[in-house]
C-alpha cells in the first residue's frame, strides 16, 4: 500500500525534474484515493514556499473544502523540511509517508524531530525509507547532471 502511493509521488517528483526543478513529489490520500498532487515548482515560481508538500496540500483543502485534512495520508519522495513539517500539523493531516531522509533540511528525524515535541493539539504518524533508494537516486542524479552541465560550460568560456 504505501509503495504503491510511493510510485505516484516519484512520478510527480520526475515531473519536476523535467521543469528542470528538484524532484520532490507528493501525494495527498484519503479513503484509498488520491485526491491530491504536486511537485516542486520553486523555480518555475520562484516562490520559496512552492514545495511539493504545499502544492499538494493547497490542491487538497480545495477538493475537500475544508482546511482540515484529518482522514488523509500524505506521501512524499523527501523527508518534509520546517515549513512542510508545519504545514502538515496545521491540516491536521493523520499520516505522512516519505522516502529518503533530508539531511540539510528534514524536520522529522534529520534535523530536527519536530513531532516529538510535546505541547501540539495534533501528531500525525510517520513512516520514513519508503522505496528510499529511488527517491534519493533521483535527487542523486538531479544534482550530478546539474554539476556536470556546470563543469561544461566552465570548460567552454
Ligand atoms: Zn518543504
Amino acid at each position: 500500500m504505501n509503495e504503491k502511493y510511493m510510485r505516484e509521488a516519484i512520478k510527480l517528483a520526475k515531473k519536476a525534474e523535467e521543469k528542470d526543478e528538484v524532484p520532490i513529489g507528493c501525494v495527498i490520500v484519503k479513503n484509498d484515493k488520491i485526491i491530491a498532487r504536486g511537485y516542486n515548482l520553486r523555480e518555475s515560481k520562484q516562490q520559496s514556499i512552492a514545495h511539493a508538500e504545499i502544492m499538494a496540500i493547497q490542491k487538497a483543502c480545495k477538493k475537500v473544502g475544508s482546511w482540515r485534512l484529518e482522514d488523509c495520508e500524505l506521501y512524499v519522495t523527501l523527508e518534509p523540511c520546517s515549513m512542510c513539517t508545519g504545514a502538515i500539523l496545521q491540516s491536521r493531516i493523520n499520516k505522512v509517508i516519505y522516502g529518503a531522509k533530508d539531511p540539510k533540511g528534514g524536520c522529522i528525524e534529520s534535523c530536527i524531530k519536530l513531532y516529538e515535541y510535546k505541547g501540539f493539539n495534533h501528531y500525525p504518524e510517520t513512516t520514513g525509507g519508503i522505496l528510499e533508494e529511488e527517491c534519493a537516486q533521483l535527487l542523486k542524479d538531479f544534482f550530478k547532471k546539474k554539476r556536470e552541465k556546470k563543469k561544461k560550460q566552465i570548460t567552454k568560456d
